[in-house]
Protein backbone atom coordinates (compact mmCIF):
# COMPACT_ATOMS: atom_id res chain seq x y z
CA UNK A 1 0.00 0.00 0.00
CA UNK A 2 2.58 2.41 1.38
CA UNK A 3 4.72 1.13 -2.19
CA UNK A 4 1.82 1.89 -4.28
CA UNK A 5 1.43 5.31 -2.56
CA UNK A 6 4.78 6.37 -3.26
CA UNK A 7 4.54 5.55 -6.63
CA UNK A 8 1.60 7.19 -7.22
CA UNK A 9 3.67 10.26 -5.63
CA UNK A 10 6.38 9.71 -7.98
CA UNK A 11 3.99 9.63 -10.84
CA UNK A 12 2.28 13.19 -9.87
CA UNK A 13 5.74 14.08 -9.20
CA UNK A 14 7.13 13.47 -13.10
CA UNK A 15 3.81 14.70 -14.50
CA UNK A 16 3.50 18.29 -12.41
CA UNK A 17 7.42 18.48 -13.30
CA UNK A 18 6.20 18.15 -17.04
CA UNK A 19 3.79 20.40 -16.94
CA UNK A 20 6.29 23.22 -14.96
CA UNK A 21 8.66 22.48 -18.11
CA UNK A 22 5.97 22.73 -20.62
CA UNK A 23 4.83 26.28 -18.90
CA UNK A 24 8.27 27.86 -18.53
CA UNK A 25 9.09 26.31 -22.44
CA UNK A 26 5.61 28.54 -23.40
CA UNK A 27 6.29 31.55 -21.46
CA UNK A 28 9.93 31.73 -22.70
CA UNK A 29 8.57 32.21 -26.05
CA UNK A 30 6.53 34.80 -25.13
CA UNK A 31 3.09 34.79 -24.85
CA UNK A 32 1.36 33.31 -27.88
CA UNK A 33 3.14 29.58 -27.69
CA UNK A 34 1.56 28.89 -30.94
CA UNK A 35 2.45 30.97 -33.23
CA UNK A 36 5.73 30.35 -34.24
CA UNK A 37 4.86 26.82 -34.61
CA UNK A 38 2.13 27.85 -36.45
CA UNK A 39 3.69 29.34 -39.52
CA UNK A 40 6.52 26.77 -39.20
CA UNK A 41 3.81 23.84 -39.98
CA UNK A 42 2.40 26.01 -42.84
CA UNK A 43 6.05 26.15 -44.19
CA UNK A 44 6.73 23.06 -44.43
CA UNK A 45 4.11 22.76 -47.02
CA UNK A 46 3.95 26.00 -49.16
CA UNK A 47 6.89 28.55 -48.87
CA UNK A 48 4.69 31.39 -48.31
CA UNK A 49 2.39 31.98 -45.25
CA UNK A 50 0.31 34.59 -45.42
CA UNK A 51 -1.77 35.80 -42.39
CA UNK A 52 -5.80 36.18 -42.91
CA UNK A 53 -5.11 39.84 -42.28
CA UNK A 54 -3.17 39.91 -45.71
CA UNK A 55 -5.64 37.38 -47.33
CA UNK A 56 -6.99 39.89 -49.53
CA UNK A 57 -3.79 41.76 -50.54
CA UNK A 58 -2.16 38.66 -51.35
CA UNK A 59 -5.22 36.40 -52.22
CA UNK A 60 -4.35 32.34 -52.79
CA UNK A 61 -4.07 32.48 -56.34
CA UNK A 62 -1.18 35.18 -55.67
CA UNK A 63 0.67 32.59 -52.81
CA UNK A 64 0.42 30.04 -55.50
CA UNK A 65 2.06 32.36 -57.70
CA UNK A 66 4.31 33.34 -55.37
CA UNK A 67 5.31 29.80 -54.60
CA UNK A 68 6.04 28.87 -57.88
CA UNK A 69 8.42 31.50 -58.60
CA UNK A 70 10.40 31.19 -55.22
CA UNK A 71 10.22 27.09 -56.18
CA UNK A 72 12.00 28.14 -59.74
CA UNK A 73 14.39 29.96 -58.09
CA UNK A 74 15.82 26.62 -56.30
CA UNK A 75 16.69 28.80 -53.62
CA UNK A 76 15.21 28.44 -49.53
CA UNK A 77 13.28 31.28 -49.72
CA UNK A 78 10.64 31.31 -47.34
CA UNK A 79 7.76 34.18 -46.88
CA UNK A 80 5.84 35.09 -43.55
CA UNK A 81 3.62 37.67 -44.41
CA UNK A 82 1.84 38.75 -40.86
CA UNK A 83 0.90 41.58 -39.11
CA UNK A 84 3.12 42.90 -36.31
CA UNK A 85 1.98 44.94 -33.35
CA UNK A 86 3.98 45.73 -30.08
CA UNK A 87 2.97 43.33 -27.45
CA UNK A 88 1.68 40.36 -30.49
CA UNK A 89 3.72 37.33 -30.01
CA UNK A 90 6.92 38.27 -31.80
CA UNK A 91 6.48 41.72 -29.92
CA UNK A 92 6.23 43.67 -33.42
CA UNK A 93 10.11 42.70 -33.93
CA UNK A 94 10.38 41.06 -37.54
CA UNK A 95 13.99 40.31 -35.82
CA UNK A 96 11.94 38.17 -33.76
CA UNK A 97 9.57 36.63 -35.88
CA UNK A 98 12.08 35.69 -37.87
CA UNK A 99 14.17 34.00 -34.83
CA UNK A 100 11.53 31.99 -33.76
CA UNK A 101 10.15 30.47 -37.31
CA UNK A 102 14.12 29.91 -37.85
CA UNK A 103 14.19 27.91 -34.42
CA UNK A 104 11.27 26.02 -35.45
CA UNK A 105 12.81 24.70 -38.55
CA UNK A 106 15.72 23.27 -37.04
CA UNK A 107 16.36 21.21 -39.80
CA UNK A 108 16.66 23.86 -42.24
CA UNK A 109 20.16 24.87 -41.94
CA UNK A 110 20.28 27.05 -45.17
CA UNK A 111 17.37 29.97 -45.16
CA UNK A 112 16.06 33.12 -46.76
CA UNK A 113 13.45 33.94 -44.78
CA UNK A 114 11.57 37.67 -46.20
CA UNK A 115 9.19 38.85 -43.82
CA UNK A 116 6.83 41.90 -42.92
CA UNK A 117 8.71 44.62 -41.39
CA UNK A 118 7.52 45.37 -37.45
CA UNK A 119 7.97 49.10 -38.20
CA UNK A 120 6.57 50.10 -41.17
CA UNK A 121 3.15 48.48 -42.36
CA UNK A 122 3.57 46.83 -45.91
CA UNK A 123 7.02 46.83 -46.14
CA UNK A 124 9.34 43.98 -46.00
CA UNK A 125 12.68 42.77 -44.43
CA UNK A 126 15.08 39.90 -45.32
CA UNK A 127 16.89 38.06 -43.46
CA UNK A 128 19.12 34.76 -44.56
CA UNK A 129 21.52 31.73 -42.44
CA UNK A 130 24.09 30.80 -42.30
CA UNK A 131 25.48 33.99 -43.83
CA UNK A 132 24.12 36.77 -46.03
CA UNK A 133 25.21 35.00 -49.09
CA UNK A 134 22.71 36.27 -51.73
CA UNK A 135 22.59 39.37 -50.39
CA UNK A 136 19.03 38.78 -48.92
CA UNK A 137 18.93 41.87 -46.78
CA UNK A 138 19.97 44.46 -49.12
CA UNK A 139 17.94 42.90 -52.05
CA UNK A 140 14.53 43.03 -49.91
CA UNK A 141 15.88 46.95 -48.76
CA UNK A 142 16.02 47.84 -52.54
CA UNK A 143 13.10 45.91 -53.59
CA UNK A 144 10.77 48.82 -52.07
CA UNK A 145 13.25 51.68 -53.49
CA UNK A 146 12.51 50.96 -56.93
CA UNK A 147 10.32 53.03 -59.34
CA UNK A 148 8.53 50.12 -60.37
CA UNK A 149 7.45 49.07 -56.69
CA UNK A 150 6.42 52.80 -55.70
CA UNK A 151 2.71 52.10 -55.65
CA UNK A 152 2.66 48.42 -55.60
CA UNK A 153 0.61 46.06 -53.62
CA UNK A 154 2.00 43.69 -50.82
CA UNK A 155 2.20 40.64 -53.17
CA UNK A 156 3.95 42.35 -55.83
CA UNK A 157 6.64 43.66 -53.31
CA UNK A 158 6.98 40.02 -52.19
CA UNK A 159 7.49 39.06 -55.91
CA UNK A 160 9.76 41.60 -56.77
CA UNK A 161 11.91 41.07 -53.58
CA UNK A 162 11.94 37.28 -54.41
CA UNK A 163 13.61 38.51 -57.95
CA UNK A 164 16.43 40.64 -56.58
CA UNK A 165 17.13 38.25 -54.02
CA UNK A 166 17.61 35.73 -56.83
CA UNK A 167 19.15 37.81 -58.68
CA UNK A 168 22.23 37.94 -55.82
CA UNK A 169 23.24 41.35 -56.80
CA UNK A 170 21.08 42.95 -53.48
CA UNK A 171 24.15 45.38 -52.55
CA UNK A 172 24.47 46.45 -55.60
CA UNK A 173 20.83 47.02 -55.97
CA UNK A 174 20.27 48.57 -52.76
CA UNK A 175 23.39 51.44 -53.38
CA UNK A 176 21.77 52.54 -56.69
CA UNK A 177 18.16 52.88 -55.45
CA UNK A 178 19.61 54.84 -52.64
CA UNK A 179 21.87 56.78 -54.89
CA UNK A 180 18.93 58.10 -56.99
CA UNK A 181 17.57 59.61 -53.76
CA UNK A 182 20.44 61.28 -52.59
CA UNK A 183 21.10 62.74 -56.69
CA UNK A 184 18.13 64.34 -56.19
CA UNK A 185 18.87 65.96 -52.70
CA UNK A 186 22.39 66.78 -54.30
CA UNK A 187 20.64 68.78 -57.21
CA UNK A 188 19.14 70.99 -55.13
CA UNK A 189 21.32 71.82 -52.66
CA UNK A 190 23.42 73.12 -55.78
CA UNK A 191 20.53 74.86 -56.83
CA UNK A 192 20.53 76.81 -53.22
CA UNK A 193 24.08 77.42 -53.34
CA UNK A 194 24.05 79.08 -56.41
CA UNK A 195 21.01 81.13 -55.29
CA UNK A 196 23.24 82.14 -52.31
CA UNK A 197 26.14 83.30 -54.39
CA UNK A 198 24.42 85.74 -57.21
CA UNK A 199 22.60 87.41 -54.57
CA UNK A 200 24.23 89.81 -53.29
CA UNK A 201 25.17 91.37 -49.34
CA UNK A 202 24.03 89.47 -46.30
CA UNK A 203 25.26 86.66 -44.71
CA UNK A 204 25.66 83.47 -47.29
CA UNK A 205 23.72 81.25 -43.83
CA UNK A 206 21.09 83.37 -43.92
CA UNK A 207 20.25 83.06 -47.37
CA UNK A 208 20.83 79.06 -47.41
CA UNK A 209 18.26 79.17 -44.65
CA UNK A 210 15.76 81.90 -46.03
CA UNK A 211 15.18 81.01 -49.70
CA UNK A 212 13.61 77.55 -48.89
CA UNK A 213 11.53 79.44 -46.12
CA UNK A 214 10.48 81.88 -48.97
CA UNK A 215 9.42 78.96 -51.47
CA UNK A 216 7.25 77.78 -48.87
CA UNK A 217 4.88 80.15 -49.34
CA UNK A 218 2.65 78.59 -51.28
CA UNK A 219 3.13 75.36 -50.17
CA UNK A 220 2.22 76.26 -46.20
CA UNK A 221 -0.50 77.44 -47.77
CA UNK A 222 -2.04 74.63 -48.98
CA UNK A 223 -0.71 72.48 -45.86
CA UNK A 224 -2.41 74.09 -44.14
CA UNK A 225 -6.08 73.53 -45.64
CA UNK A 226 -5.10 70.10 -45.98
CA UNK A 227 -3.84 68.98 -42.84
CA UNK A 228 -5.66 66.45 -41.14
CA UNK A 229 -6.35 68.08 -38.20
CA UNK A 230 -5.41 71.96 -37.35
CA UNK A 231 -4.94 73.08 -34.21
CA UNK A 232 -6.91 76.41 -33.35
CA UNK A 233 -3.43 78.43 -33.26
CA UNK A 234 -1.43 76.99 -36.04
CA UNK A 235 -2.74 78.22 -39.41
CA UNK A 236 -2.57 81.63 -38.70
CA UNK A 237 0.82 81.24 -37.64
CA UNK A 238 1.88 78.72 -40.77
CA UNK A 239 0.67 81.44 -42.60
CA UNK A 240 2.43 84.44 -40.93
CA UNK A 241 5.39 82.40 -40.92
CA UNK A 242 5.32 82.54 -44.64
CA UNK A 243 4.76 85.92 -44.75
CA UNK A 244 7.40 86.90 -42.72
CA UNK A 245 10.11 84.55 -43.76
CA UNK A 246 12.64 86.03 -41.56
CA UNK A 247 13.64 85.11 -37.85
CA UNK A 248 12.24 87.69 -36.19
CA UNK A 249 9.30 87.76 -37.28
CA UNK A 250 9.06 84.02 -36.26
CA UNK A 251 10.08 85.18 -33.23
CA UNK A 252 7.91 87.45 -32.62
CA UNK A 253 5.09 84.75 -33.59
CA UNK A 254 6.60 82.35 -31.36
CA UNK A 255 6.01 84.23 -28.88
CA UNK A 256 2.89 85.32 -28.98
CA UNK A 257 1.71 81.77 -29.51
CA UNK A 258 3.57 81.14 -26.30
CA UNK A 259 2.01 83.82 -24.24
CA UNK A 260 -1.68 82.71 -25.89
CA UNK A 261 -0.99 79.05 -25.05
CA UNK A 262 0.26 80.80 -21.22
CA UNK A 263 -3.40 82.00 -21.55
CA UNK A 264 -4.66 78.89 -22.44
CA UNK A 265 -3.38 76.66 -19.96
CA UNK A 266 -4.31 79.52 -16.90
CA UNK A 267 -8.27 79.19 -18.26
CA UNK A 268 -8.06 75.31 -18.57
CA UNK A 269 -10.89 73.64 -16.28
CA UNK A 270 -8.22 71.82 -13.71
CA UNK A 271 -10.87 68.89 -13.03
CA UNK A 272 -12.14 68.39 -16.69
CA UNK A 273 -9.20 69.25 -18.47
CA UNK A 274 -6.83 65.75 -19.10
CA UNK A 275 -3.96 67.19 -20.55
CA UNK A 276 -3.58 69.81 -18.24
CA UNK A 277 -0.29 68.93 -16.98
CA UNK A 278 1.41 68.10 -20.32
CA UNK A 279 0.34 71.35 -21.50
CA UNK A 280 2.11 73.04 -18.49
CA UNK A 281 4.91 71.10 -19.33
CA UNK A 282 4.69 71.94 -22.81
CA UNK A 283 4.65 75.80 -22.14
CA UNK A 284 7.46 75.63 -19.91
CA UNK A 285 9.25 73.97 -22.27
CA UNK A 286 7.99 76.39 -24.58
CA UNK A 287 9.46 78.94 -23.31
CA UNK A 288 12.58 77.82 -21.64
CA UNK A 289 13.39 77.08 -25.71
CA UNK A 290 12.30 80.72 -26.83
CA UNK A 291 14.45 82.37 -24.51
CA UNK A 292 17.36 80.38 -25.86
CA UNK A 293 16.47 80.55 -29.34
CA UNK A 294 19.30 80.84 -31.99
CA UNK A 295 17.88 80.11 -35.08
CA UNK A 296 15.38 79.11 -36.80
CA UNK A 297 15.41 75.57 -35.96
CA UNK A 298 15.21 76.50 -32.48
CA UNK A 299 12.07 78.57 -33.14
CA UNK A 300 10.24 75.85 -35.17
CA UNK A 301 10.95 73.85 -31.93
CA UNK A 302 8.76 76.75 -29.57
CA UNK A 303 6.17 76.21 -32.55
CA UNK A 304 6.31 72.34 -32.42
CA UNK A 305 5.91 72.68 -28.24
CA UNK A 306 2.96 74.98 -28.06
CA UNK A 307 1.53 72.94 -30.72
CA UNK A 308 1.94 70.05 -28.52
CA UNK A 309 0.52 72.12 -25.63
CA UNK A 310 -2.75 72.71 -27.56
CA UNK A 311 -3.18 69.25 -28.14
CA UNK A 312 -2.31 68.35 -24.95
CA UNK A 313 -5.30 70.93 -23.84
CA UNK A 314 -7.89 69.52 -26.20
CA UNK A 315 -7.34 65.89 -25.39
CA UNK A 316 -5.61 65.22 -28.38
CA UNK A 317 -1.84 64.62 -27.24
CA UNK A 318 -2.57 60.83 -27.74
CA UNK A 319 -3.54 60.56 -31.54
CA UNK A 320 -2.64 64.17 -33.02
CA UNK A 321 0.30 63.97 -35.32
CA UNK A 322 3.16 66.28 -34.82
CA UNK A 323 4.89 68.81 -37.39
CA UNK A 324 6.34 68.17 -41.03
CA UNK A 325 9.32 65.89 -39.92
CA UNK A 326 10.95 67.66 -42.61
CA UNK A 327 10.34 71.00 -42.11
CA UNK A 328 7.97 71.52 -38.83
CA UNK A 329 7.70 75.36 -40.62
CA UNK A 330 5.11 73.41 -42.83
CA UNK A 331 2.47 72.90 -40.43
CA UNK A 332 1.42 69.78 -38.64
CA UNK A 333 1.93 66.49 -40.74
CA UNK A 334 -1.03 64.57 -42.26
CA UNK A 335 0.46 61.28 -42.46
CA UNK A 336 3.48 59.07 -40.85
CA UNK A 337 5.17 57.07 -43.32
CA UNK A 338 9.08 55.33 -43.49
CA UNK A 339 12.02 56.92 -44.42
CA UNK A 340 14.75 56.22 -45.22
CA UNK A 341 17.97 58.78 -44.52
CA UNK A 342 20.79 58.61 -46.86
CA UNK A 343 23.76 56.14 -46.52
CA UNK A 344 21.38 54.52 -43.42
CA UNK A 345 19.66 50.87 -43.61
CA UNK A 346 17.34 50.99 -41.07
CA UNK A 347 14.11 53.08 -41.62
CA UNK A 348 12.57 55.82 -39.61
CA UNK A 349 9.09 56.39 -38.99
CA UNK A 350 8.11 59.99 -39.34
CA UNK A 351 5.30 62.50 -39.36
CA UNK A 352 5.30 64.10 -42.85
CA UNK A 353 3.05 67.24 -44.37
CA UNK A 354 0.94 66.26 -47.79
CA UNK A 355 3.68 67.88 -49.55
CA UNK A 356 6.49 66.37 -47.92
CA UNK A 357 4.79 62.97 -48.76
CA UNK A 358 3.98 63.55 -52.31
CA UNK A 359 7.69 64.52 -52.65
CA UNK A 360 8.88 60.98 -51.02
CA UNK A 361 6.61 59.15 -52.71
CA UNK A 362 7.45 60.73 -56.15
CA UNK A 363 11.34 60.19 -55.17
CA UNK A 364 12.29 64.37 -55.47
CA UNK A 365 13.48 65.85 -52.39
CA UNK A 366 11.54 67.22 -49.71
CA UNK A 367 11.89 70.71 -48.65
CA UNK A 368 14.22 70.69 -45.28
CA UNK A 369 14.64 72.55 -42.59
CA UNK A 370 18.56 73.45 -42.72
CA UNK A 371 20.93 74.16 -39.74
CA UNK A 372 24.20 74.87 -39.20
CA UNK A 373 26.91 71.66 -38.10
CA UNK A 374 29.87 72.66 -36.51
CA UNK A 375 32.05 73.24 -39.38
CA UNK A 376 29.42 75.92 -40.23
CA UNK A 377 28.11 73.88 -43.22
CA UNK A 378 24.32 73.77 -43.89
CA UNK A 379 22.93 70.21 -43.37
CA UNK A 380 19.30 69.41 -42.97
CA UNK A 381 18.65 69.53 -39.42
CA UNK A 382 18.09 65.93 -38.88
CA UNK A 383 21.94 65.35 -39.94
CA UNK A 384 23.37 67.46 -37.07
CA UNK A 385 24.31 64.41 -34.08
CA UNK A 386 21.65 63.86 -31.54
CA UNK A 387 23.84 65.07 -28.79
CA UNK A 388 24.40 68.16 -30.54
CA UNK A 389 20.71 68.81 -31.36
CA UNK A 390 17.45 68.04 -29.64
CA UNK A 391 15.82 68.89 -32.91
CA UNK A 392 18.11 65.68 -34.59
CA UNK A 393 17.49 63.89 -31.79
CA UNK A 394 13.25 64.31 -31.37
CA UNK A 395 12.63 65.68 -35.10
CA UNK A 396 10.44 67.78 -33.58
CA UNK A 397 7.90 65.00 -32.01
CA UNK A 398 8.24 62.50 -34.82
CA UNK A 399 10.85 60.70 -33.22
CA UNK A 400 9.75 61.04 -29.74
CA UNK A 401 6.28 60.24 -28.36
CA UNK A 402 6.50 64.15 -26.78
CA UNK A 403 8.89 67.28 -26.80
CA UNK A 404 6.93 68.63 -23.24
CA UNK A 405 9.81 66.27 -20.93
CA UNK A 406 12.75 67.75 -23.34
CA UNK A 407 15.51 68.85 -21.11
CA UNK A 408 16.10 72.50 -21.59
CA UNK A 409 20.07 71.92 -21.22
CA UNK A 410 19.96 69.43 -23.79
CA UNK A 411 18.07 71.74 -26.42
CA UNK A 412 21.58 72.41 -28.09
CA UNK A 413 25.08 71.78 -26.85
CA UNK A 414 27.28 74.65 -26.98
ZN1 LIG B 1 6.67 68.92 -45.05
Amino acid sequence: MSTDVKRLTAVLAALLLTALTTTAARAADGGTPSAGQRIASSLRGSPVYVDEAYADAVPPSRQRELAQQIRRTGLPIKVVLTPLTKGDAFDGDSGVLAGTVRDRLPDQRELILITTDGDFPDSLTGEEWPADTHQTRDAVSAAGFLDETRDAGLADLTAKAVELVAEGKGTQRYEEAVKDLGDDTRRREEQAEERAESASGGPVWWLLVGVPVLALTALATRTAVRSRKPAPAVPQLVFATARAADEAELRRRAEAEVLALGEATRAADVSTTRGLQHALDAYAAAGTVLDEARGLPDLAGVLALVQEGRDALAGDDDTALPRCFFNPLHGRAALRTGWRPLGRRDRLDVAVCQECADALRDRRAPEVLTDTDEDGRTVPYFELPAERSAWAATGYGSLTATLAGINSRRIRAR
